[in-house]
Formats: C-alpha cells, structure tokens, sequence
C-alpha cells in the first residue's frame, strides 16, 4: 500500500478533557494500511507525502468514526411486535418476535449505524436458540454481515445460565402458569438452555475463526440475574487467560436493584466487586440504579459505564446519573442499545439526547455534559468499553483510519455565527443526511448515504419479502404463548418493589413546592 491523504476544514482528532477537543483546521491525514500514520497542516502534509493521492473534504469536518458501545439487534423490537414497556415485560413481549435471517437482520441495523457515523459496534448477541451448532451458525451470520459491509465489530455472546425470563428459577415461574401454558413456557426455555462449557466453547471457536482486522471477540455474561457466581468467576478467569474485556448489563431497573439485595444481600455492584469482576476490564451496560457508594467504587476500580440514554427512556428503566460518573473520572461510553428514540440507529441524534437530558435547573457549565464530552463518549470512550481499546476511537497515529465526515457548510446552512465552536455547532445541528463519508481501516464504505460494498435497497427487498409471508407454526406458537403468559409476568413483578425505601434522585429537574 501506499501513504493517501485525505484533507478537511477541520480534523478532530479526538477530546482532551471536557471543554477541550484537540482540532487542527485546514488539515491533512495521512494514512496507510488501514491506519493513520499522521495528521497535521495540509500544506505541511502535502509537503511530506509528495505524490500521495489526495480526498479533499474543503467544507467538511472529520472526527473519529463512532463506537456504538451496546447493540443487540437489526430489526428493532417495536418492528417485530413489541411496544416500549417496561424492560421486565418488554422481555416476555419478545416472546413472539419472527424469525429472521441473521444476516439481513445484521445488514439492517448495520446500514442505519454506517450511514450515521458508527464505524465499530459493541454487538452483544445472544437469548438464541439451541443447539450449539445453531448458536454458532448465527453468530457466524452475523459476524460476516460485519466483514461484509466493511464495518468493524467487537462480538460477544451473552451468557445466560438461569433466571431466563422472570427474575427467579425458570421452573418457579412455569409452576405460576396454568399447566399447559406451564409446559409450553418450559421447553420454550429449555429449547435456550446451553451447558455452560458450550458458551466458553463457542467462544474458543469464534475467536479460532474470525481471525479479521474487522473483528474482536469478547465475553458477556448477560446480567447478574442470568449468570450464578460461579458463572461469573469461570467468566472472569476465562476472560483474563484470553486477555479480553467483559460486557455485563447491570442494574438497568429498580427491579434489578431489588432483585440483587435479595440475591446477594448488597448491591449489584460490591457483590461484583467481592467476586474480583470489578476494573478497566468490565463494563457495565446501562449502570442506571449504582449507589453513591457503588459509583465510588466503580471510580476506585477504574469500571467502565454504557450510557444506553434513549433505551432507558423508552424502557421506563430510569435515567443515568451521567454527572456524577464524569466528576469522578469513569468512562463512560455510548450505547443504541434495541434503537434510539426515532426507532432507528442514529448516533448523531443519541450524542444530542445524551448533551440534553442531563442539562439539570442551575448555572454552572460543569453541572451538565458538554459537546466534546458527549464526543468523548461515543468515540474514545466507548472503544475502551470494546475489544479494539486503544486501536480506535481516536484519529492519532498508529490507531486504525476510521472516520466520520460531516458536511459542516450544508448542516449550517444558511449561516452559522463563529462565535459558537465549530465542533459544538456539528454536535448540535449536524444530522445523518449531512455525513459526507464513513471510513473503516481507510476504506470508503458509505458515501453520502450510499454504501459501497453491499446494495441497501436489495437487501432490504429480501426481508420484507421474507416477512410478507405468514407467521410459521412455531412463530404462531410463540405469539399464544406471550398472549397466556403476559399476565402473569405483570403479577409477578406487581409487588417486587413494595420493600424498597423511597427514592433519593442524583438529579432533581423539578419540585412539588
Ligand atoms: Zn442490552
């Protein structure tokens, strides 16, 4: 290969600190192999690499491509049937989701990611049927639609050991239903059940077989409801001998909460920290209900958070308390988890409602989330949550060429002050019709909305093709099941909280007095 340059009005080449992006305008990249190699004065540049191809970008900025740090599906829930209650009936409203081919499913998801600036994907796979060798022949779908489009995916299956649809022993709850009901619930979950061991297997041979610059492995036990301790420390050793990070969903609802001072006695978060999960290795996904105390010690451990800000707003799960982790220093990255508020996969719009919705009654600038700190984010922060860590999530040299390029001059049109800071007026207006170009490894893959490696529009014909025709018989069977079980997973919940003491908000955004 040899050294290319791509130009732009301004390169972001990532955040210093929360006021401060590090910005070089009327610059230059150079880079070669998929990596940068630097960046700097255009003149300078051009100066140094004579001869090198040049992508001029003359009204544009560029910023490291986007890391969506939490993602599960292509097809969102409410497209498969399923409304925003909820998170723990959301979850038996997932009962009758169709069966789709996962990868067009993956393909879906990943064209919405693309076209709006996400060049990596923290995919957290998972809740599929047995056996092994279906697990594996899905994940393996979805791992190539990823290569396929061109886009960089840190992979891991969720590892569920129990508990699997209500917060108690599967058998428990299948003995609350009426006996036919009970039964159809039991195999159902049974048909889920995988010996531990495959799991770990399934991983071994993911990792043997995706050898790829666009592909990371990783573990995720699902939730501390899902896995046992022992699970959990088998994960934990697992984890270190691959030398690879952890991704756990944790205390995303005050059920959650509850259900962890029932199991353990504490909390979620120094029962994890007891067990030695705790540290730079483990992220928490979602980490909305953590204490004050548990937020300290996922300071002192150097845990990492997934703020999944549009999920919980449309799961009724609550609201992250994102100022407190900031002033104490935790990375936090940024995940669309199911789909964002627009039920679809638009990280420009999530960096907006995450600047937002922490934006508290007061005075003071470093009460609430800034632009380059939302930035943060969902670039360097949210790779450090991924396996890639250190290789992406900045434009600096050695680190992989991944970029967003966003048409400054059309996203202000007609004008724009320059008194506001360039990067705060993008994060602020820009939208996903004004990315210009999304680069992965220096490869062009998506270009004013169009993508260069795999046909949208065909892709998509094929699914609602696929979907035109009816429900099967097991998908039909699904879709009774969810209906007869429905109640009863609101009962079982109706007083899960009942015990708890009143509520004491990190943020109080309004007063009865
Ligand atoms: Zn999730």
């Amino acid at each position: 290969m040899t050294v290319s340059l791509v130009s732009a009005r301004w390169i972001v080449t990532g955040v210093a600190d929360r006021h401060t992006p590090v910005i070089h305008s009327d610059a230059a990249l150079a880079h070669e192999n998929g990596r940068v190699i630097a960046v700097g004065p255009a003149a300078q540049m051009r100066a140094d690499y004579p001869g090198a191809t040049e992508t001029r970008y003359p009204q544009h900025m560029m910023l490291p491509g986007f890391v969506n740090s939490h993602h599960h599906v292509g097809m969102t829930p409410l497209q498969l049937g399923s409304p925003d209650y909820a998170l723990e009936l959301w979850f038996a409203s997932r009962l009758s989701a169709r069966d789709i081919d996962p990868y067009l499913d993956t393909l879906y998801s990943a064209f919405e990611m693309l076209a709006s600036g996400v060049t990596t994907v923290q995919h957290i796979h998972g809740w599929m049927r047995g056996p092994y060798s279906h697990v594996h022949g899905t994940a393996s779908a979805v791992l190539n639609a990823y290569r396929d489009i061109g886009m960089r995916a840190s992979y891991c299956f969720a590892v569920r050991e129990q508990n699997r649809f209500v917060y108690e022993a599967d058998e428990d709850f299948c003995a609350r239903l009426p006996p036919d009901v009970g039964a159809a619930m039991a195999a159902h979950l049974k048909a889920q059940a995988m010996p531990f061991a495959d799991f770990m297997q399934l991983f071994d041979d993911l990792v043997a077989e995706n050898r790829s610059e666009l592909t990371r492995m990783q573990l995720a036990p699902a939730n501390l409801h899902w896995v046992s301790d022992d699970g959990l420390l088998a994960m934990k050793e697992k984890a270190d001998t691959a030398g690879v990070p952890m991704h756990m969903h944790l205390l995303e609802t005050a059920m959650q909460k509850a259900y962890a001072k029932r199991r353990t006695g504490t909390t979620a978060v120094k029962h994890l920290h007891k067990l030695g999960l705790l540290g730079p290795k483990l992220t928490l996904g979602h980490g909305v209900w953590l204490t004050e105390e548990d937020i300290e010690l996922a300071a002192h451990t150097g845990t990492c958070i997934c703020h999944n800000c549009s999920s919980n707003f449309r799961l009724r799960s609550g609201l992250l308390p994102l100022m407190e982790y900031e002033k104490r220093g935790i990375t936090v990255g940024m995940g669309l988890d199911e789909a964002g508020l627009n039920d679809d996969r638009d990280m420009l719009q999530e960096l907006r409602l995450a600047l937002n919705v922490h934006r508290v009654p007061g005075l003071d600038d470093d009460e609430v989330p800034s632009c380059p700190q939302v930035l943060r984010m969902a670039t360097e922060h949210g790779a450090k949550t991924t396996a890639f860590g250190a290789e992406i999530g900045r434009l600096d040299a050695g680190r992989y060429f991944d970029a967003v390029v966003i048409d400054f001059d059309r996203a202000m049109y007609p004008y724009q002050d320059d008194d506001i800071p360039p990067l705060d007026a993008l994060i602020q207006r820009a939208k996903t019709q004004h990315v210009a170009a999304v680069m992965v490894g220096g490869e062009l893959v998506c270009e004013n909305g169009r993508f260069t490696r795999i046909d949208r529009d065909e892709t998509l014909e094929k699914l609602a093709q696929a979907l035109s025709k009816p429900r099967t018989d097991a998908e039909n069977h699904r879709r009774w099941l969810r209906r007869e079980v429905f109640p009863q997973v609101k009962n079982f919940y109706r007083h899960y909280l009942d015990e708890e003491p009143a509520r004491e908000p990190f943020y109080g955004n309004s007063s009865r007095r």
